[in-house]
């Protein structure tokens, strides 16, 4: 599933050819992707519209019209936003063209249609999409500081580090993958109660949070064996071979050559950690 990383690579390609464009025509497939309204609302919501920004909260992508209202993608499992020059053939499972005013069409393609597109008034997000507004901080978009880390795991004493890096209300767009990454460059076990850092842990955390996603976005995000997320222009990122212990159960730790890595199953998702370097 995309996480920060793979979204926040997705919305620079949005940045550099959707951005400033007017969306000429809308055609929708599969209904289940427009769930939350409607076709008819996404076709006269967008069409017309000119795209003014691109913008990312966790793993949403938010992009204001110049009518006042914002159109929102989520990826889920397995979406992806292509461009494509007008009149190219469509990949199976698009479920939604945007025909732009360049000669260019934005694909919205999702074989497990978990994904959605809505274009809604932000004056209704509570109504609309009500977990936008109630997103954590998220760690790149935001000022994001030691202390406001600190802070969270003040307020969760007893919770375990990897489901709290884990909740969205708590920090926006962290899934599983930088979950385990992050914990691993932090050298604390992802069981840990958030009560057990001291100071120094939390600014390791810290900078293990901001580290890890920032050279994520750099190589464009992790593309997995099923590479089914990609950029906006069909392309995967590279940040998959960067990983340490995720996806890597029973090889040897890379980081401290003693360990081996460990694949613990808790609530449906593989956890992946050093036992030896992190504590
Ligand atoms: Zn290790």
């Amino acid at each position: 599933m995309p996480e920060l990383p793979e979204v926040e690579t997705v919305r620079r390609g949005l940045a550099e050819h959707v951005v400033g464009r007017r969306v000429e025509r809308v055609e929708v497939g599969r209904l289940r992707v427009v769930r939350r309204t409607s076709a008819e609302a996404l076709v006269d919501g967008l069409s017309g519209c000119v795209v003014l920004a691109a913008d990312r909260r966790g793993k949403y992508l938010r992009l204001p019209l110049d009518s006042g209202e914002e159109l929102m993608v989520h990826l889920r499992m397995s979406g992806q936003l292509l461009v494509a020059p007008r009149g190219a053939v469509r990949p199976p499972h698009t479920h939604v063209a945007m025909i732009l005013d360049d000669g260019s069409e934005l694909w919205f393609v999702d074989p497990r249609t978990f994904g959605e597109v809505v274009v809604f008034d932000p004056a209704d997000v509570e109504a609309v999409v009500p977990e936008l507004a109630r997103l954590g901080i998220d760690p790149i978009a935001d000022r994001f500081e030691r202390d406001d880390l600190r802070a969270i795991l003040r307020r969760s004493p007893r919770r375990a580090l990897k489901p709290l890096l884990l909740d969205q209300h708590v920090i926006a767009g962290i899934g599983n993958i930088y979950a385990d990454e992050i914990l691993h460059r932090a050298r604390l076990r992802p069981d840990r109660p958030a009560s057990s850092l001291d100071r120094r842990r939390v600014g390791e955390l810290h900078r293990a949070i901001v580290a890890v996603l920032g050279e994520a976005i750099a190589a464009g995000g992790s593309t997995l064996g099923d590479a089914q997320y990609v950029d906006l222009m069909g392309d995967g990122g590279s940040y998959q071979d960067e990983h340490r212990v995720y996806g890597r159960g029973g090889e040897r730790c890379s980081t401290c050559g003693r360990g081996w890595i460990q694949r613990v199953v808790t609530g449906g998702r593989g956890t992946h950690f050093c036992g030896v370097c992190q504590r």
